[in-house]
């Protein structure tokens, strides 16, 4: 490829928010902002209000009205598939460097005069504590523009070689179609990953965010828009899902799904489009990152405080709603007394509550559907015999949806406590035997659907590596000694197997050459003009 080369980016490093310091008092500004945002669908730069409208309220205040999202008609979202549809050549067609240089430059705007609109708009759309909003919502939302631009870069170099008598190349072309980009609630970066990964590669895309995070990702669309992304590139769709989902599968044009949300949904999306395989103009690329029941395993050789502390953080940073968050723990007998005595202690001591307080831990649960049904789970596990309540167990509605971070234990290692991905602050744990290791590991790897993260606490070396071959493929990313959670782009490409997804590593150049579709062009020098093999 020519052109400039960008280089290797470095991860963007985090602001403090120390109290008293000039960007505490900047966010507490944003914070503070109290104008209900109007969001709109914006296809081919143009934006489209409507009627039918969807209010986002702040998860730990649900009396605190945000933003009301304009949820567009069908035939608006055929018009955005249309659009997409009418700048996709040109966009195909422009160079790398100039497509690069637009994420660069949103890169830019999300580090500097957006940085504070964006992390508050995550904090209180999402519940998040600026612990968690900053590394999210302004870190790793950089680090994907910057990462994308330089790893596809990575993908144009990879070349084919040529011979004395002829020269060969790929040409990293991208799909021939649109992708439909539908992104979670959880992070405010994959919305702006699982966009721009296509569009640097060259595709256009319909982006469905979730409602639940529309607001800060809503700042994002903005800010690729303020950096030239021209109209059409990427439309920004906030309809409903089962309606947005059944206009774009229906779509001849339909290249591929860019999906990051829970298997049960990304496996319906695989089912809808294998059932209908032959109406597309190419086959779909389907590319989905899921769910988790994420271990963390403690060998009796671990340091109990080291374990208490990673199960803490693993688990309960942002309410548990991370799909690498530790949720099935297995701990030795000669360990259990002191990680849950040390547990017990701090978690009764962690602070619960309104998430622009810089000493809270944690905020609400991300809506009402999910406080229900924690709350259900808790009920039912108070009622059941093989589970004791460690510590926690309690959750409240209001002035939000609160849940208490919760430590159950477990006589039985197959529990659906130990199976099912719970999406909130509760952390089952199985107390093994000392002498039972490798049946342990055994346990681990086939307890659970999910493979996406997993910990192994262990300071013997061989116990460490014997673990690790036994895991191999319990976890798509596998943490020695350290928590299963914080991914960094660059540094740790993210993404599981088995039910957790396609394992494509979001943020790497694996996810990228899975929107181009290569075609491969000799040029033979002198072609022969004899036919015979001897001449
Ligand atoms: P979700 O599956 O409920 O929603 C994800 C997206 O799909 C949203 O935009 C939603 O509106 C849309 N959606 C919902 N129902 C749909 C339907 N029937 N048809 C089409 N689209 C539909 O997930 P969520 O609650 O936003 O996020 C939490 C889930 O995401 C958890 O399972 C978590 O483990 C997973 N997750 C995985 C990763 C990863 O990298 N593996 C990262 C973040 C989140």
């Amino acid at each position: 490829m020519s052109g400039p080369q960008f280089p290797l980016p470095q991860n963007e490093p985090e602001v403090s928010f120390r109290p008293g310091s000039e960007a505490a008092a900047e966010l507490s500004r944003a914070l503070g902002q109290r104008d209900v945002v109007e969001i709109p669908a914006v296809i081919g730069g143009k934006r489209y209000f409507s009627n039918d409208v969807v209010e986002v309220r702040a998860p730990h205040d649900t009396q605190r009205l945000l933003a009301r999202i304009h949820r567009p008609t069908e035939a608006q979202i055929k018009e955005a598939i249309a659009s997409n549809k009418s700048v996709a050549k040109d966009w195909a067609n422009l160079t790398h460097a100039s497509r690069a240089t637009i994420l660069h430059r949103a890169a830019d705007i999300i580090a500097t005069r957006k940085r504070m609109t964006i992390t508050a708009a995550t904090m209180l759309g999402q519940s998040k504590t600026v612990d968690q909003a900053e590394p999210d919502a302004a870190c790793e939302l950089i680090d994907f523009l910057r990462f994308n631009a330089y790893n596809a870069q990575r993908v144009h170099a990879e070349q084919p070689m040529s011979v004395p008598t002829a020269v060969n190349r790929t040409d990293w072309r991208p799909l021939e179609g649109f992708v439909y980009a539908v992104s979670p609630f959880n992070f405010t970066a994959i919305g702006g990953n699982l966009t721009t990964a296509p569009a640097i590669m060259g595709n256009t895309v319909l982006w469905k965010p979730s409602e639940k995070s529309a607001l800060a990702n809503w700042i994002f669309f903005e800010a690729l828009e303020e950096a030239g992304l021209p109209p059409g590139v990427i439309n920004f769709v906030p309809g409903d899902a089962e309606l947005t989902t059944r206009v774009a599968l229906s779509s001849p044009d339909l290249a591929g799904i860019h999906f990051t949300g829970s298997s049960a949904v990304f496996q319906s999306l695989w089912k809808n489009v294998a059932s209908r395989v032959d109406a597309f103009r190419t086959i779909p690329r389907l590319v989905g990152e899921t769910g988790g029941k994420d271990f963390v395993l403690a060998h009796p050789s671990a340091n109990a405080s080291e374990v208490a502390i990673a199960l803490i953080r693993g688990a309960f940073e942002y309410q548990g709603q991370k799909c690498s968050a530790a949720s099935r723990a297995y701990i030795p007998r000669s360990l259990w007394g002191a990680v849950s005595q040390e547990m017990r202690e701090r978690l009764a001591t962690l602070k619960i509550g309104d998430v622009a307080n810089h000493d809270t831990f944690m905020g609400a649960v991300i809506s009402q559907a999910s406080h229900q049904k924690l709350s259900r789970v808790l009920a039912a596990a108070k009622d059941d015999s093989a589970v004791k309540f460690v510590s926690g167990g309690r959750t409240w509605s209001e002035p939000g949806y609160f849940v208490e971070p919760t430590v159950l234990e477990v006589s039985d290692p197959k529990h659906s406590l130990m199976q099912e991905e719970l999406f909130g602050p509760v952390l089952t744990v199985f107390v093994y035997e000392d002498n039972a290791w490798n049946e342990t590991l055994e346990l681990i790897d086939s307890t659970s659907q999910y493979a996406l993260t997993g910990s192994i606490f262990c300071t013997d070396r061989f116990a460490l590596h014997h673990a690790e071959k036994v895991l191999v493929n319990a976890a798509g990313n596998l943490y020695l000694n350290d928590k299963p959670t914080g991914a960094m782009i660059g540094q740790q490409p993210f993404g599981g197997g088995r039910a957790s997804g396609t394992n494509d590593k979001a943020g790497s150049h694996l996810n990228l050459q899975r929107w181009a579709s290569p075609r491969v062009v000799k040029e033979t020098y002198l072609p022969p003009r004899e036919w015979t093999f001897g001449a």
